[in-house]
């Protein structure tokens, strides 16, 4: 069962369908690659510093509102590694510039429905969220979802990764559509318990062209970093017969490395 981002299937722009062939990106050889949004939308500030806030209301009842923000907070700081964008929680929902809240179709769980985070909308699968660029902000996640923060104490068949459905959402409110490349967090679908938090070359080259490189950021020295942890990582698994641990990296590999039968 692949789960969908139903993204472009409301009133918002839809992805480009042109996707740009990126020779030099390690996606498989396959020629697929990062799109844009239709109208290449953008966040153009000066100081490139955004504010975003989940919603009080918009919530649902089995995950504690904190362990969405730090889902979140979580997800931006990726984005903000690969780009000069700074994000910050803004004190107050309404003036965040990217609001997040958790919604069923007409009738929201915080009494704010939205009409098109329906099922209907969607025969590839069931829908897990949507969200609008520039200069609206929203990210609408599906409330009826069995969302969750923790794949490993959360043994639910339909459990699906807050985190990795965020850094995918917040791709799209930066202003990227959906990359034909399956390893990128903007590949359009996600499986239950699949955890996909890691930019690929991919999903930075798409961003970095609408924003520009992170002066701090080495683009090789990142992606060898995270081939060296899967490294240590598949050594531990053997080591220990399944791979635990407190880290964070050990904490998202793991969970990469249990995906569900489909
Ligand atoms: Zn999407
Ligand atoms: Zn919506």
């Amino acid at each position: 069962m692949f789960l969908l981002c139903g993204c472009g299937t409301a009133s918002q722009p839809a992805p480009t369908t042109a996707t740009q062939l990126r020779p030099q990106d390690n996606n498989g050889g396959s020629g697929a690659a990062f799109t844009f949004l239709r109208g290449r939308p953008r966040w153009n500030r000066p100081d490139m510093r955004l504010t975003y806030a989940v919603s009080p209301m918009a919530t649902v009842d089995h995950l504690p509102r904190d362990a969405v923000r730090e889902a979140f907070r979580s997800a931006f700081a990726r984005w903000a590694e690969v780009t000069p964008l700074r994000f910050a929680e803004a004190e107050r929902y309404e003036e965040a510039d990217i609001r997040v809240g958790f919604y069923l179709h007409a009738s929201g769980a915080g009494g704010d429905g939205c009409g098109h985070i329906d099922d209907k909308s969607s025969r590839d699968g069931p829908l897990l969220a949507h969200s609008f660029p520039a200069k609206d902000g929203r990210i609408h996640m599906h409330a009826a979802r069995r969302w969750t923060v923790d794949l490993d104490r959360d043994t639910a068949a339909a459990a699906v990764d807050l985190e990795s459905v965020a850094t995918h959402e917040i791709g799209h409110v930066l202003g990227l559509g959906h990359s034909s490349s399956k390893s990128s967090v903007m590949y359009r679908y996600v499986r239950y318990r699949e955890r996909k938090v890691d930019l690929t070359e991919d999903d930075v080259h798409g961003v970095q062209e609408l924003y520009g490189p992170n002066p701090h950021f080495s683009f090789n020295a990142h992606f060898n970093h995270i081939d060296q942890n899967k490294v240590e990582q598949e050594k531990g698994k053997v080591r220990k017969g399944k791979a635990r641990g407190s880290s964070f990296w050990r904490r998202g590999l793991a969970s990469i490395s249990c995906l569900c039968p489909q």
